[in-house]
């Protein structure tokens, strides 16, 4: 939707101009999963979907936010009583990022919000980080906070984690708020410190959402992080991030099967971003190959988080690729999408190996989507 029409639709609804839109947009993460909340390195990228917020200060104290998405439901909620959750599920995320400013006690000033996105919800692009961070700027707008990006991303992680109940780590807020254009960004989940990576011109993300219906992934993501938690209390470190396979192994018998994997994960994990990160700035399609698919086999055998829909994918789309494209799944797993890097001519090579093969073996029809890394958080006054 063009900004007009945003505005046209916000004046429709509240009968009166919108002062500014905070855009936030999706990320995909091309290698370094599950490491973020163990202090390590992540390589995502900001993605050309985004969250658009449209906002304008009220004379009082409420929230009211009405979403293009859900065009039937409202929610509205006065910033001076104690913020609870309410009767709307996604305007529990506005509740969320409203929740955790005040919590640490900035002074919010009410505001109307409407919302549109093209962030497809639920496909592993993480439009709940995008709609905190654009959520996030609103009021950093709107009430003066003075928030950095950082800033923006440590409270829409925060909103996640203690409204949502979701016990997200840092990347996808990070990524949003702070995303380049034709860059990934290398994030260390220790000390938040960003370097952008530039990703070859004449390289292309594929993302393919398997469309896999998760189940349970709260209790076993959860689990995961506490097998991750327990490995680094038995290592005698502070994180995983501070691990090494050596010192893994002398532990190993101290660790239970569990720990032992998901800590190998982790730790080779952690090297396989770093080494990421020079294959993409070289353009070593043959690294990053090698790279991305240990990174999936991993995620298989050590973290097990992946399932047969998604591997499915990842073989299909190898199939295709051979060695000129590098592959594997990417987000929180147990279901979601898969990554591709390729070149231009591979794009329909892969889109036809996918109609070929995934639905007739898999049940299931995939979406994909082709994309170039993007910026990330701004306000348009
Ligand atoms: P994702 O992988 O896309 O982040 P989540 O389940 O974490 O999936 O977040 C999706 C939720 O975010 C939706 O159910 C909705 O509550 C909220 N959301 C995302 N985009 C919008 C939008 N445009 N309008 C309102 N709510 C949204
Ligand atoms: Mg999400």
């Amino acid at each position: 939707m063009n900004l007009d029409a945003l505005s046209k639709g916000f004046k429709a609804i509240f009968d009166c101009e919108p002062t500014g839109i905070a855009s936030s947009p999706g990320r995909v993460n091309l290698i370094g999963e599950f490491t973020d909340y163990n202090d390590g390195y992540v390589l995502p990228c900001a993605l050309e979907f985004t969250t658009q917020v449209a906002f304008a200060q009220r004379g009082d104290d409420l929230i009211v936010v009405h979403s293009f998405q859900y065009p039937n439901e409202q929610d509205s909620f006065n910033l001076a009583d104690e913020i609870t959750q309410g009767d709307s599920q996604w305007g529990n995320y506005i509740r969320a990022v409203a929740f955790v400013l005040k919590r640490s006690g900035k002074k919010l000033k009410g505001m109307n919000l409407l919302i549109e996105s093209n962030v497809p919800q639920g496909a592993g692009l993480s439009s709940s980080a995008a709609l905190e961070v654009a959520v996030g700027g609103a009021f950093n707008h709107v009430s003066d906070l003075g928030l950095s990006k950082q800033g923006l991303a440590l409270f829409g992680q925060q909103a996640e984690n203690d409204f949502m109940d979701c016990q997200c780590g840092i990347m996808d807020q990070l990524i949003s708020a702070k995303g380049q254009k034709n860059n990934a960004l290398l994030i260390d989940c220790e000390s938040l410190e960003t370097k952008s990576v530039s990703i070859p011109e004449d390289l292309n993300l594929v993302i393919i959402n398997s469309n896999y219906p998760r189940k349970l992934v709260d209790s076993e993501y959860n689990q995961r992080r506490i097998d991750c938690e327990q490995a680094a209390k038995k290592l005698g470190i502070k994180t995983l991030r501070h691990g090494t396979i050596e010192m893994l192994n002398v532990a190993k018998p101290d660790l239970t099967s569990n720990e032992y994997k998901r800590a190998h994960h982790v730790i080779s994990e952690n090297s396989r971003v770093i080494k990421a990160t020079e294959a993409l700035k070289n353009n070593d399609m043959a690294s990053l190959c090698a790279l991305m698919a240990a990174s999936h086999y991993s995620l298989k055998h050590d973290f097990e988080v992946t399932v047969p829909a998604t591997d499915g994918l990842v073989e299909i789309c190898k199939g295709a690729l051979q060695s000129r494209g590098a592959v594997r799944m990417t987000g929180g797993g147990f279901g979601g999408a898969i990554v591709c890097l390729c070149r231009d001519d591979d794009i329909k090579l892969i889109k036809q190996a996918v109609e070929d093969n995934y639905t007739q073996n898999f049940n299931l029809e995939a979406s994909i989507f082709v994309c170039k890394a993007a910026d990330g958080f701004l306000i348009m006054e």
